[in-house]
């Protein structure tokens, strides 16, 4: 099986070749992301194997289809890049639903420790020989309340980090989990107690039409203030412009951020020579209680493997038994239930 592999990163190659060459699938690999433009790459190969800042859109879709490629492979667990929909009944999608939830929730931590005990700018000073104290002032997580939205896989792991650090634990969930509806020491509670209780706020739940925005300036307005908000998630799940103004105001305490709504401009690429276009991402990133890192939370020795070894293992399975539960849409099988969340 040929596969033409987009957006390519060094260290994408060594787990899929050797994944891969367990079960004779060979990889081309390309730097470029996949889109309307770069889309005739993908022509004489089997299927295509994308990652969160690809554009699958409708037109991309057909086009595949139409140069007789059979499978899309999303190489990560988010599919809100990919209309699903469209693709129904016409091309495969395939994902890695979970590949290390540990990566990412120990990102969060490690952006939220970061941030509130200043890390970054200890860093710098005593590079420096700069040995002094002043504003370095930060606060115990212990005894503080956080707000996990989301409480799946990565969610959950990092609610049991939060509960390591003696945090008192509230959360959100369109869909609560059943065993942790009755957790003594977790609470499911509104989204709107969320924002108004919560010391920090940490978001893990997928992207969709109704989380679009989810913190906006109507939701910060609810929020406690010195509030801090952990986006390890989706970048568009947060409204930039409302989050800096925020900042400004001093409402927000600090933010740690993973992903951006506009990153796929910008993210993953080497930028240190350019002037940046983004007003909004330069300004948050001159902050200094803002933590920004480019969508890194995923990238773990052991992730990778996972990843590689799940996609790997994706192709296969369909490839022989025409099936794979990793398929998106699989379970319901109807295109009316194929909108991003709801069929799972
Ligand atoms: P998951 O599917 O296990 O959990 C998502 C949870 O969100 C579920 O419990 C679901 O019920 C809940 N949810 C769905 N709609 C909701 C809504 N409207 N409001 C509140 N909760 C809702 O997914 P996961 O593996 O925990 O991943 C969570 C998200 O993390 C993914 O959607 C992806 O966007 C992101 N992610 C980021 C990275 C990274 O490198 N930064 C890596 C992997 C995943």
């Amino acid at each position: 099986m040929k596969i033409a592999f987009f957006d390519t990163k060094p260290y994408d190659k060594p787990s899929f070749d050797r994944c891969g060459a367990l079960h004779g699938i060979t990889f081309k690999y390309f730097e470029t992301k996949l889109n309307e433009d770069t889309v005739d790459l993908a022509k004489g190969f089997d299927g295509v194997c994308v990652f969160v800042n690809d554009t699958v859109n409708a037109a991309v879709i057909d086009r595949l289809c139409e140069q007789g490629v059979k499978v899309i492979a999303l190489r990560c667990a988010g599919f809100n890049n990919v209309d699903v929909k469209h693709a129904f009944g016409k091309i495969h999608v395939l994902r890695v639903p979970a590949y290390s939830p540990y990566a990412v929730a120990e990102h969060a931590i490690a952006m939220l420790l970061t941030s509130i005990r200043r890390i970054h700018k200890a860093y710098i000073r005593t590079r420096d020989f700069n040995f002094s104290l002043s504003g370095m002032t930060g606060f115990d997580l212990h005894g503080k309340t956080v707000g996990v939205i989301g409480t799946g896989r990565i969610g959950r792991v990092f609610i049991d980090i939060c509960r390591g650090f003696g945090m008192k634990v509230l959360a959100y969930d369109k869909y609560p989990a059943k065993d942790l509806k009755t957790d003594e020491n977790l609470q499911y509670v509104s989204l709107d107690q969320i924002f108004e209780q919560s010391d920090i706020i940490s978001l893990h739940c997928p992207l969709t039409e109704e989380t679009y925005h989810l913190i906006d300036e109507t939701s910060l307005e609810k929020c406690k203030r010195g509030v801090v908000i952990i986006n390890t998630s989706r970048g568009a799940l947060v409204d930039a412009e409302a989050l800096l103004a925020g900042i400004k105001s001093r409402k927000v305490g600090a933010a740690c951020l993973d992903v951006y709504e506009e990153e796929s401009d910008f993210f993953f690429e080497d930028f240190s020579g350019h002037i940046l276009e983004d007003d909004v991402l330069a300004r948050l990133i001159s902050m200094p209680n803002v933590i920004v890192t480019s969508h890194q939370a995923f990238l773990t020795e052991e992730a990778l493997e996972n990843i590689a070894e799940t996609t790997v293992n994706n192709l296969v399975e369909l490839s022989e038994t025409n099936q794979c539960p990793n398929e998106l849409c699989y379970r319901k099988g109807k295109a009316e239930d194929c909108t991003a969340g709801k069929c799972f």
